[in-house]
This record gives C-alpha cells, sequence and structure tokens, in this order.
C-alpha cells in the first residue's frame, strides 16, 4: 500500500469506547467526544453509537459535529466573536464562555436561542510539570475565569460551570482538582445544572484509575445535584491508529540517519510541540537494539527529527515503518509545509478489511493558499 498513511483501527476504537461507556453508565455521567484531538468524522457514526455527543472550539468543529455526530454539542473558546456565537446558537445545545464579559454580551442571545450557558473556571491548581504550555492554571493564564475575576452578577445567566485543566492525566490529579474547585466556587453549584470537567482524563490508559473517577462523579452528583460531563479528546482514540512510513535513503555524519517519507513538522507536529518520541512498532531505545538510527523528514527544517531508535537489522531504502498512536492530535494537525504531500487516511474495519478514507493531492496544497 502506498505510503504515508494513517490507519485507523475499528477495534481499537471500540475498545476505548466501550470503557467509556461503561463509565459514563457507572457514574452516571455523559462523555462527549473533543473534536479538535480526532476529527476523522467518517467515523463518527460509531463513536456517537457509544458517547453523548461532540464539543467544538469554534463553529467548523460545532458544525461537523451537528452534521455527522448528531446528539449534543457543545462548544468553548478563550473568546468568541458576536457572528460566531450568532452561528453556533444554532448548532449547538451548550456554549461555554471564557469570562464574564462574554457571558454578559452573549448570554441573552443563547438564552433566546434556547442555548445553555456555561463559564470556564481557572481553579488555579496546576496538577502537571513539564508541559507549561498545556497547563491552563499556569501563572498568567488565559484560560478560564479565577475567583478574583468572577463576578457574581453574572450567575443568573448561568446555567454550568467548565473547568480543562489536565492532560493526559490521571484521577488522582483529577481528584486534587475538584477539591481546589469546590472550595473556591463550590458555593456556586447548588444554583448551576451541570458542571463539565474538560478533557485530559487519560481514561482509557492501562493505569487509569477510573473507580476513583467514578467515585468523584458520583459525589459531585450527590452532593450539588449537577450533571456531570467529561469531554475527553485523546482517551477517545488513544492507541486506535498507526502512521505508515517508508525509509526513503540512509546516511551517515557522526551517526546512522534515515530518512522516511513522513515529516515530524507535517504529519506529527506534537513530536516537535510538545515534545514526545512516538512510539515505533519492532524498535527499541537507541544502543538497545544492534542498529540506531535517527530517524528524520523529508523537509527542509534541520529540526525536522522524529527522533532515535534501534533495529535488529540495518534499515534500507523502501522498508516499512509503523509508528504508534498516531490517531490523536495527527490528522486535525497535518500541514503542508515544504509542499509536502498529506498522508492518506485509512480505516481497518473489524473484518479485517481496509477502506481508504481520504487520499490528498496537489489540488489540497494549492487550495488552502
Ligand atoms: C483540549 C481540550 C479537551 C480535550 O483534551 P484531551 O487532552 O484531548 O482529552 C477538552 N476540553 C477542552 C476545553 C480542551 O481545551
Amino acid at each position: 500500500m502506498n505510503t504515508p498513511y494513517f490507519l485507523i483501527e475499528e477495534e481499537k476504537l471500540e475498545q476505548n469506547l466501550r470503557l467509556l461507556r461503561s463509565v459514563a453508565e457507572r457514574a452516571g455521567c455523559k462523555i462527549l467526544l473533543a473534536q479538535k484531538a480526532y476529527s476523522v468524522y467518517q467515523t463518527y457514526p460509531t463513536i456517537s453509537n457509544y458517547l453523548d455527543g461532540s464539543t467544538a472550539s469554534g463553529v467548523y468543529e460545532a458544525r461537523l459535529g451537528r452534521e455527522e455526530f448528531g446528539k449534543e454539542v457543545h462548544a468553548y473558546s478563550p473568546a468568541f466573536r458576536e457572528e460566531d456565537v450568532k452561528e453556533l446558537a444554532s448548532l449547538c445545545d451548550h456554549i461555554v464562555f471564557n469570562t464574564p464579559a462574554q457571558v454578559k454580551k452573549y448570554a441573552p442571545l443563547c438564552k433566546k436561542k434556547g442555548v445553555s450557558v456555561g463559564l470556564r473556571i481557572n481553579p488555579e491548581c496546576s496538577t502537571q510539570e513539564g508541559h507549561a504550555i498545556y497547563d491552563p492554571c499556569a501563572p498568567g493564564s488565559r484560560l478560564g475565569t479565577t475567583l478574583a475575576n468572577f463576578d457574581e452578577s453574572v450567575l443568573p445567566l448561568l446555567d454550568g460551570l467548565h473547568f480543562h485543566t489536565l492532560c493526559e492525566q490521571n484521577s488522582d490529579d483529577l481528584e486534587v482538582t475538584v477539591r481546589a474547585f469546590c472550595d473556591k466556587f463550590g458555593k456556586y453549584l447548588p444554583r448551576m445544572k451541570w458542571l463539565n470537567l474538560g478533557g485530559g482524563h487519560h481514561i482509557t490508559r492501562a493505569d487509569y484509575d477510573v473507580d476513583r473517577l467514578v467515585r468523584i462523579v458520583r459525589g459531585l452528583k450527590e452532593r450539588y445535584g449537577v450533571q456531570v460531563y467529561l469531554e475527553p479528546g485523546e482517551a477517545v482514540v488513544l492507541n486506535a491508529g498507526t502512521l505508515h512510513a517508508r525509509v526513503l535513503d540512509t546516511l551517515h555524519n557522526g551517526l546512522d540517519i534515515a530518512i522516511l517519507d513522513v515529516s515530524a513538522a507535517c504529519h506529527m507536529p506534537d513530536v516537535l510541540e510538545m515534545p514526545y518520541r512516538p512510539p515505533l512498532f519492532g524498535s527499541g531505545e537507541a544502543g538497545e537494539k544492534a542498529y540506531t538510527y535517527r530517524l528524520a523528514g523529508p523537509t527542509c527544517l534541520a529540526g525536522d527529527v522524529i527522533g532515535d531508535y534501534s533495529f535488529d537489522s540495518p534499515l534500507k531504502e523502501g522498508d516499512e515503518l509503523v509508528f504508534g498512536d498516531m490517531a490523536l492530535y495527527t490528522m486535525v494537525k497535518t500541514n503542508t509545509f515544504n509542499g509536502m504531500p498529506l498522508p492518506a487516511i485509512r480505516y481497518l474495519g473489524k473484518d479485517g478489511k481496509i477502506q481508504t478514507l481520504r487520499e490528498f493531492s496537489y489540488e489540497d496544497f494549492k487550495n488552502r493558499l
């Protein structure tokens, strides 16, 4: 099969979805797909069998959720334009605003359309180390309203509160955050219909403590009588897709280097942004197996390096390499820098057949400009 391509696996996706459904049922909460992590709408019919709706960062994702997912559509943005809110009001069930000022400006329009209005809170409780760009509670954060910025005059306009502070975290960090949130904002919850706990819950990871999550959600429901929402992105498609690449050439410059037909910068930008070293099937850490290579992309960017990996035998032109956990934050983030072609998107069904959902061409590069 022509490389490069992403391969989404229906069986793996459904494994995640079954676990998420069981969490929703045991905890008595609703779970939404955060589309910013994954928007392959051709697979939404499967996802919507298990989840309660989708959440959006703006008009485009909300429209995609409305058109292709059905069920509930939610949206949040750090700031909305008036024309966005007008459009979102006919697409969404919930809109979450970032500040009391945006609530005051847009709540009347939302109410007229029957849209539930929320405010994002910043509980000022950092639970993650290392990834400051993924910490909405970092000092100086624009994401959410702190207690000092809370304006009680908006309370009558609010149906719910929202916080999103986690990234790839377990339920112990959620527990710490919920405690901080309730200490500061719990007094407002009895007058709310719902509480949205955002995303970043790594629920489908093997060591995730699901029982604790269920306890936390049930506790919130019992104490405050609110409908609880979770909106994971990553957890929905964790380990549910791969990126298939080929070796184009090898060279030696102090170390062995293999140039692939995939680029970190264009096809897996989180490798550089986060940064992290993606899993690669059949490989080891540098030096672990006999032959170590630096795997790099074909763009002009000197730093277009995926990582150092080792193999049992030397790499040669034409070898296929398969990167793991490539369904999340990849296809939504690819770009055509250097005029790089976009990888095709394929789907491995439970029947073992591979279906091509999308292939890209020169026109996709040209039409964006
Ligand atoms: C990014 C984001 C999510 C999803 O986060 P994951 O880490 O992919 O689970 C959910 N809600 C909000 C507001 C977000 O910004």
